[in-house]
């Protein structure tokens, strides 16, 4: 490709309303452009890595026995009816009608999609097990499209799912599938981990997400500093604590007039927080419910959530629904003489001589003690918080440390939720009714592109790795337009370099060194050429990789064998 013809604009400056790095590159390098928020449009420079990417993941699909199939991006309502989900979608899900007013939906996620053909074309358990995948288009109508493609409302998404007639089937094909998206990552040269991950409201065992390291990332990803555990914070425990010392102090009041934090507390009372406990009041089923932490540490929203009696979707009570259900201002609720349930997490179960809210306004209680004080066998001990770095592993191997991560693939269980709201059944070996079993392997190609540049990047611009990139050598042609000689040599190179199966993208531009050399550090095309009349005038060109500190001068008849061995040497490491 001559760069005089391609639709490259790049931009000096950061763009304004960029907050991550990858989205300031995508703009600056002329990878995509913003057509409104959260759409965006592909230019040539940002649509070759993505067709790159799509190719990976397809050879890896298809190698491990998945099929690719295309679904269509306008979705019947008539389908989300009967997976009962058309209620249940929130505002996430945009709605239209067609001419006949009939309601159809922008898919965000196709599982009704591929049931309803699942339905129709399989019969029996002996066509089992199947997966079936497709990279297509998904919308989701996000309450905060940001960080450019990272987190869009219209992107692209590998997604796949099987059925199968038993759960060993199952198991097997998710681990296929969990192999595939390891090579898949690793073939991106990406530094990635697969964590553990909560199922959502799906529910089953298996779940696991794939997260591309980096410190935008807005995911939290737990991992035990001498062990294999590793997980979503969402999800991550740590090893149970400690039993609880003896009580050595008496249970007494405190006046805590102003002290409506944990933090006034502890500065009133000279301690630190995990001598405290802190009462969160939560909806429940019926009527409000205290979930019980200690007073350093955080509520998991997710597991809170899943805990019994708490209703759905997990939300805080508020002030006046605290006030109607204790008689007490937020700020000095406590589970002595508590009037509401409760539940305690384990860690908060586990301190003796605690200070907390009285449930009196204005009043704290210290040298509080459970049993003695409290009550705790009513109370259900539960895991209601986030863990914290440091904690110890929950399988006792090392303490948990915490990493950054950008979700780029989620594989899990969907059990029979789908197969058997929609009656895709088959017939097993008996001729009975068999519900199958089904799995959903997700991967946003899109968004992949963001991860690939938030990890191969340095002050000047993007650095592709090479199986990514969308040229691999950058001739840069210095006079072009004014030297016979360099005009003549850089076409040569470009047409003896295509021939040789390389991408090249030749920079035939009437424009300044300082401007070409700047732009391709901004575009970060692999390895580079610089043809001058200075150096032809000694056979020479300078050669050099995007990350090298210097050009070396080659021959220009050697020139290309170097750009090759180094490929080649890039590929076998
Ligand atoms: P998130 O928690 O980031 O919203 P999700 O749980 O909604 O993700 P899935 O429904 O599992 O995501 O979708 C599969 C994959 O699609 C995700 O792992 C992610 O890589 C990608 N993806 C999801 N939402 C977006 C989005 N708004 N923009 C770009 N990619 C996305
Ligand atoms: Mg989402």
């Amino acid at each position: 490709m001559r760069q005089s013809k391609l639709l490259l604009p790049t931009m000096k400056e950061d763009p304004a309303d960029a907050e991550v790095i990858s989205h300031k590159l995508m703009l600056r390098a002329g990878v995509m452009r913003q057509l409104a928020s959260g759409l965006y449009t592909w230019l040539p420079l940002g649509l070759r890595v993505l067709r790159k990417i799509e190719t990976i993941i397809r050879e890896e699909m298809n190698a491990s026995g998945a099929q690719e199939v295309l679904m269509p991006v306008v979705q019947p309502a008539e389908l989300w009816q009967d997976s009962g989900r058309w209620e249940k979608m929130g505002p996430e899900m945009l709605r239209l009608q067609d001419r006949h007013e009939r309601d159809f939906c922008l898919g965000p996620t196709h599982e009704e999609v591929i049931t309803d053909l699942f339905r129709r074309e399989i019969q029996s358990y002996k066509e089992l097990p199947v997966n079936y995948y497709q990279i297509q288009t998904k919308f989701r109508d996000e309450r905060r499209p940001r960080f450019g493609v990272m987190r869009a409302r219209e992107f692209t998404m590998k997604d796949g799912y099987s059925f199968h007639a038993d759960q060993a089937s199952f198991d097997a094909t998710y681990q296929d599938m969990y192999n595939c998206y390891s090579r898949i990552l690793t073939r991106m040269g990406l530094d990635y981990r697969a964590v553990e991950a909560d199922t959502g409201n799906i529910g089953g065992a298996n779940s696991h997400e794939f997260h591309v390291l980096a410190a935008s990332g807005e995911d939290t990803i737990v991992y035990a500093s001498a062990g294999p555990y590793a997980a979503n914070l969402e999800k991550a425990e740590s090893a149970p604590p400690q039993t609880r010392a003896e009580p050595s102090e008496t249970m007494h009041e405190v006046d805590t007039p102003e002290q409506k934090t944990i933090t006034a507390v502890c500065e009133l009372l000279d301690m630190t927080a995990d001598r405290t406990i802190k009462t969160l009041i939560v909806r429940g089923i019926d009527g409000p419910l205290a979930i019980i932490l200690r007073g350093d540490h955080e509520l998991n929203e997710i597991k809170a959530g899943k805990l019994p009696g708490v209703a759905q979707p997990f939300a805080f009570a508020s002030d006046d629904e605290i006030i109607a259900a204790t008689g007490t201002q937020p700020g000095s609720i406590g589970p002595v003489n508590s009037k509401i349930p409760y539940l305690v997490d384990r860690e908060a179960a586990a301190i003796s001589d605690f200070v907390c809210g009285a449930n009196v306004d204005g009043k704290h209680l210290a040298g509080v003690n459970w049993v003695r004080d409290v009550d705790l066998e009513d109370a259900q001990i539960v895991d209601a918080r986030n863990v914290m770095e440091g904690d110890p592993a929950p399988d006792g191997q090392g303490e948990l440390k915490f990493l950054k991560g950008i979700e780029v693939g989620h594989i899990f269980q969907l059990g029979t939720v789908y197969s058997a709201a929609m009656d895709a059944n088959v017939l097993d070996q008996d001729g009975q009714s068999l519900t199958p079993t089904m799995g959903c392997y997700g991967m946003g190609v899109t968004r992949l592109v963001a991860a690939v540049i938030e990890q191969n990047h340095d002050a000047d611009g993007i650095a592709w790795p090479l199986p990514l990139a969308p040229f691999q050598l950058h001739v840069i042609a210095l006079n072009y337009h004014k030297s016979d000689a360099v005009q003549a040599a850089a076409d040569q190179l470009y047409s003896a370099a295509g021939e040789r199966g390389l991408e090249v993208l030749l920079d035939d531009r009437d424009e300044r060194p300082g401007v070409k050399f700047a732009e391709a550090d901004l575009i970060g095309i692999p390895y580079r050429i610089v043809v001058g009349d200075r150096g032809l005038k000694n056979g020479v060109v300078e050669f050099k990789a995007r990350g090298a500190a210097e050009a070396t001068e080659v021959s220009l008849d050697a020139v290309l064998d170097q750009v090759l061995d180094q490929m080649l040497d890039q590929t076998t490491v």
